[in-house]
């Protein structure tokens, strides 16, 4: 399969155009499905896939599966349909699914993406659900808290992980963000100008001090913000580093934790 490379600053732009043509805060999906003529169900399609594109008789359908959780005005199905979105708009996408070239895939929304064109619609997705004209503006001029990551989940109706990532990229403040599943790392990012590089026990291993290693450890934990020391979650080259504070923000869920990670 081959499709052309897209630009980062390609898709941001191409995604923001479309969210920014329209004044509603929560970017509305259904105006943007409606004004291209694409037809989308929402259906219980077992355990396949979050989201599906195909494209047959010169048109375009949507398939999106509410057996995983993706209601049409979720967190999580909005994000999905964006997605989907960004399959259908990114030109090298459409066109790659309407020659063939790019064969309908099932998308899965809550595992990482290795595969780029995937990378690209959640990136598309990420940007249509929160431009940066918009989000990066909500952000300044406060001290940053995890409240305002939650804050801006809510406002623009994404999932808190789906806030934290885009804050991570154009938030006012460096941020490390670590998922892990079954106490190990499923997948961590971090802001550009996080100061901090590798986790202190390897990078694929949850650090035994953290808020992540304890709640793995006893099964117990709430979601809560506390304060522990740089080298509790990451190497540190300068002694004077590893007792400098550091904050951790954890929301434990079932076999899973996010962690957000910040200095002051
Ligand atoms: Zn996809």
């Amino acid at each position: 399969m081959e499709v052309s490379n897209t630009s980062k600053n390609y898709i941001k732009d191409l995604a923001e155009f479309i969210a920014l043509e329209h004044e509603e805060i929560i970017t509305p999906l259904d105006k943007i499905v409606d004004s291209e003529n694409l037809f989308v169900f929402y259906d219980d399609y077992g355990k396949s896939f979050d989201g599906i594109t195909i494209y047959d008789d010169n048109r375009f359908y949507i398939h999106i599966n509410t057996e995983r959780g993706n209601d049409i005005d979720s967190t999580r199905g909005r994000f999905t349909l964006a997605h989907e979105l960004g399959h259908y708009f990114i030109d090298s996408h459409r066109i790659g699914l309407m020659n063939g070239l790019l064969k309908p895939h099932p998308s899965f929304n809550d595992k990482q993406k290795y595969n780029r064109i995937e990378r690209e619609a959640d990136y598309f997705s990420s940007c249509l659900l929160m431009p940066e004209k918009r989000y990066s503006k909500d952000c300044v001029g406060r001290k940053f808290e995890f409240a305002i990551i939650e804050n801006l989940a809510k406002k623009y109706r994404v999932s808190l992980t789906a806030s934290a990532i885009r804050f991570s990229d154009i938030g006012n403040h460096p941020i490390q963000i670590i998922f892990s599943v079954n106490n190990e790392i499923a997948w961590k990012w971090a802001s550009k100008d996080f100061p901090y590089k590798y986790l202190a026990e390897g990078n694929s291993k949850i650090p035994e001090d953290s808020l992540a290693a304890s709640y793995f450890k006893t099964g117990r934990g709430e979601k809560r913000t506390e304060d522990l020391s740089v080298g509790d979650w990451f190497k540190c080259y300068k002694y004077e580093d590893e007792e400098r504070n550091i904050y951790e923000h954890i929301i434990p869920f079932r076999n899973m934790a996010l962690s957000v990670i910040w200095e002051d």
